[in-house]
């Protein structure tokens, strides 16, 4: 049951604008700023001003689409100050322990009218069974962040659980880690990268280790027939032992060569143990999903890896109660933070932007 009256919501609003903003301009933009809060009912908390842009904080007690109310604000702030543009805006509920979630009106709009939904950059559908899906996004509390014209939902604990990913320790005690058997398949743009740098890379691990190479070889080399990387003897065979330890033969031969890593490296590798769906609305409307398989039971269902608790392995990674001399508790870091590169290079400063503003509003 939805319930209006205990849910607050903060919007934080950001404008790039193209000058510098004077004290003049400061005085007009926050006067414009608080008669339009009056017009909203919105609590007014507080403005920012930067020398590029200025990000506005406010509070209402309804459900509003705080990206449509703002637009109707440009015309007035551009009178004011030139080449000013409404950049970010990041919405957040904030709800009364124990009472049931309201999403966003967006939000709402999309879970219902959800059509399919499928893994980020792979062609495979993320749940077959749409209802239960829709069940499952309902239950989570989710935020919303628009960049620019695009609008992005984030599972609020999933992407803020702290993680540390620990990999080249983690494999001396368990060999071949996350890396047994094959990893995900890759897209076509991803497989076209890999073949470009395969013989070269193939060479290296020869070089590094004969035994591997020759057992890769035997089971017919890296790529099955469908473009996605094999597995060799129970491991992904890109995996290679070298220096007492197994490593991931295309990260190291992009390392080794200032490739950088999104041009070679599977791009589902790089991105655990975050998690993107597209959610595809019967309009063809596309909104992406940000969350991560650190909860085992969504991995099950809904992750792309699968299931990692059957894995054999302590993954100790996703769980910062039960830190060690090894994973270390000052290394524990949030999902969004561990993966800055991947969202920046896959989506731009705003998205990661937007996550920032996110957890510093919520922790
Ligand atoms: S269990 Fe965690 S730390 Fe170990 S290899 Fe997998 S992702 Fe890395
Ligand atoms: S491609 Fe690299 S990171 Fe991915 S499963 Fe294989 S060895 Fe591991």
């Amino acid at each position: 049951m939805k319930n209006k009256k205990e849910t607050k919501w903060h919007y934080q609003v950001t404008w790039k604008v193209e000058e510098e903003i004077q004290d003049r301009a400061q005085e007009k933009i926050k006067q414009l700023i608080e008669e339009w809060c009056k017009e909203q009912g919105a609590q007014f908390i507080d403005i920012f001003f930067e020398p590029d842009a200025f990000k506005l904080d406010i509070q209402l007690e309804n459900n509003i689409n705080v990206y449509k109310a703002t637009k109707s604000l440009n015309k007035g702030l551009g009178k004011v100050i030139s080449g000013v543009e409404l950049y970010l805006v990041v919405t957040q509920a904030e709800r009364l322990e124990g009472h049931s979630i309201t999403q966003e009106i967006r939000v709402e709009k999309v879970i219902e009218s959800l059509w399919s939904a499928e893994y980020y950059d792979l062609d495979e559908r993320a749940a077959d069974d749409l209802e239960a899906f829709k069940d499952y996004l309902n239950s989570r509390q989710l935020a919303t962040i628009d960049v620019d014209d695009q609008l992005y939902i984030v599972d609020i604990e999933a992407i803020g659980a702290l993680i540390n990913l620990n990999c080249f320790e983690c494999t001396k005690l368990y060999q071949y880690g996350c890396c047994c058997g094959s990893p995900c398949d890759m897209s076509r743009k991803n497989q076209r990268y890999l073949d470009k740098h395969l013989s070269n890379l193939a060479e290296e691990m020869r070089r590094l280790n004969e035994k591997d190479y020759d057992e890769v070889m035997e089971k017919g080399g890296f790529i099955s027939f469908d473009g996605s990387i094999k597995e060799c003897n129970g491991r992904c065979s890109l995996l290679v032992f070298h220096e007492g330890v197994y490593k991931c033969m295309a990260h190291k031969y992009a390392l080794d060569h200032e490739i950088p890593i999104y041009e070679l490296c599977p791009l589902s590798c790089l991105m655990y143990p975050l998690e993107i769906i597209e959610l595809i609305t019967d309009k063809k409307k596309k909104v992406l999903f940000f969350t991560s398989v650190v909860e085992e039971d969504f991995a099950k269902i809904y992750g792309r890896w699968g299931s990692y608790g059957s894995l054999q392995i302590d993954h100790r990674c996703v769980k910062p109660d039960e830190h060690n001399e090894i994973f270390k508790k000052e290394d524990y870091k949030p999902v969004y933070k561990v993966n800055q590169n991947l969202l920046i290079h896959e989506f731009g400063e705003g998205i990661y932007k937007g996550m920032e503003q996110l957890f510093n509003k919520t922790t």
